[in-house]
């Protein structure tokens, strides 16, 4: 059996990798010359199991609200809000909404953690098997707190961490700066921290161009530059995809193609919800390796996520609603920027920052899509938003489950599109 695989971002890749274990023989489509080329090449790296949490919460609304009024107004703010004449935007942002309750947030962060979790023992044994090496640090990433009501805050989320049995630890200054050194310098700014101690980080551009690369040498075969243009159908199936280097028939095809699956998947009579949310990085090289991060620290207070990439420093953060393009410039990046300098002033070269920005493909409830469509021969894995690289193993490893039918080794039935569809 053959089956198309749209995308080569990091879901594309892991999914063609599953694929190719239940011995299909898989093709991966896309548009740009390189593998993670788009979203996947410049996100903070940041493999959180522990920490994925869905951005539709309790308070949220409030918040929202709030970060609006401040951008619009022209002041630093984590979330930017450009209303549209945008029926899908409306549409999302209803359903978004109405996730941000006690009750949903408690469904929806179960339900990605139960995925964030299995996805990191499949990254593992992917890692392990292959010895792909991607700057991966481990031995925990380190939430940071700059306030108090920030960390009253924490406590209440290390309770759900506790019921789930995720390990973790909440910290004073001292303590941040015992598992962080580098932090010494900024320990006046920080009321405290929760260590997370099984998150890892890791380069997911590097990951995703091994194991393709691996994939190769094994006949997957990947037809990049080539964009597509239209899938068909007939009847219930689809009888192949349009590409701008003519039409490639296989007998089953997934869809993985970002926040680009709406066009795609729209014609099909298939309304996805998943709605671009733009954000924006930074990378910086390391100029005093004792004065930089060991790992992955989330800032809480600017919703900035700081990681050691190697030899460079990645500042990621920013939710942009309203925009489709991926064009970034300085001022932009002007929370990643302080963010990074506050906590570690003398650890990177802030006069060789480069800017980069990339579209989170967000569902409502945060959970991407997986599973069968109501096409007989058409599946999903979209929409992985601000946690792709920290799902995309154990989501690509269910979705070759589904379709060979063999048994998924967690509950996949609430994670397909049926639910939010
Ligand atoms: C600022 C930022 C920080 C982030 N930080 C983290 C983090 O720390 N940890 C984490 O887990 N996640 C993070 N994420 C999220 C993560 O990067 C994404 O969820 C993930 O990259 C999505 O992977 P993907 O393969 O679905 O998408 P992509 O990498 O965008 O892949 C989709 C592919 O589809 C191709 N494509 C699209 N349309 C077509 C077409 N018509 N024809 C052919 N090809 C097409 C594209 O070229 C692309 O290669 C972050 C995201 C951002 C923006």
């Amino acid at each position: 059996m053959h089956i198309i695989v749209l995308g080569a971002g990091i879901v594309g890749v892991t999914t063609a990798y599953f694929l190719h274990e239940k011995g299909y023989t898989v093709t991966v489509v896309d548009r740009q010359p390189d593998i993670a080329a788009e979203t996947s090449v410049g996100n903070a790296g940041h493999v959180c199991p522990s920490y994925a949490t869905p951005w539709a919460a309790p308070g949220m609304k409030g918040k929202s609200l709030k970060w609006s009024l401040q951008s619009w107004l022209g002041m630093e703010s984590a979330l930017k809000f450009t209303p549209r004449l945008d029926t899908h935007q409306w549409r999302w942002l209803r359903q978004f909404l109405s996730q941000c309750n006690a009750e949903r947030y408690a469904v929806n962060k179960a339900r990605m953690g139960r995925l964030a979790r299995y996805s990191h023992t499949q990254l593992k044994a992917i890692r392990e098997r292959l010895d792909i090496q991607y700057e991966q640090t481990s031995g925990g990433n380190l939430q940071l707190f700059r306030t108090q009501e920030g960390l009253d805050n924490a406590g209440l989320a290390a309770r759900v961490l506790a019921e789930a049995g995720v390990a973790y630890q909440l910290l004073d200054a001292a303590g941040c700066v015992a598992f962080d050194p580098a932090l010494r310098v900024a320990s006046d700014q920080l009321v405290g921290g929760m260590l997370l101690p099984q998150d890892e980080t890791g380069n997911c551009p590097l990951f995703a161009r091994a194991l393709g690369s691996w994939l190769q040498t094994q006949g997957v075969t990947f037809r990049m530059s080539t964009t597509v243009q239209g899938i068909e159908a007939a009847g219930g199936t689809i009888t192949g995809i349009r590409t701008d280097g003519g039409v490639l028939q296989a007998d089953a095809y997934v869809l993985a193609c970002a926040s680009a699956s709406v066009a795609l998947a729209k014609p099909l009579g298939l309304p996805l919800p998943i709605y671009p949310v733009k954000g924006y990085a930074i990378t910086v090289p390391v100029i005093d390796a004792d004065a930089a991060p060991r790992s992955g620290v989330m800032d809480e207070y600017y919703k900035v996520a700081i990681t050691r990439m190697g030899s460079h420093i990645r500042a990621a953060g920013t939710a942009e609603i309203g925009s489709w393009d991926t064009r970034v410039t300085a001022r932009d990046c002007a929370t990643a920027i302080k963010s990074l300098a506050s906590l570690y002033p003398h650890g990177a070269d802030m006069a060789k920052v480069s800017y980069w920005a990339g579209l989170r493909p967000m569902t409502p409830d945060g959970a991407p899509l997986i599973g069968a469509t109501r096409y007989a021969n058409l599946y999903l894995n979209a929409g992985h938003g601000s946690n792709g690289w920290t799902t995309a193993c154990g989501a690509s490893r269910l979705i070759a489950d589904i379709i060979a039918g063999t048994p998924t080794e967690i509950d996949s039935a609430d994670l397909g599109p049926q639910r939010l569809i």
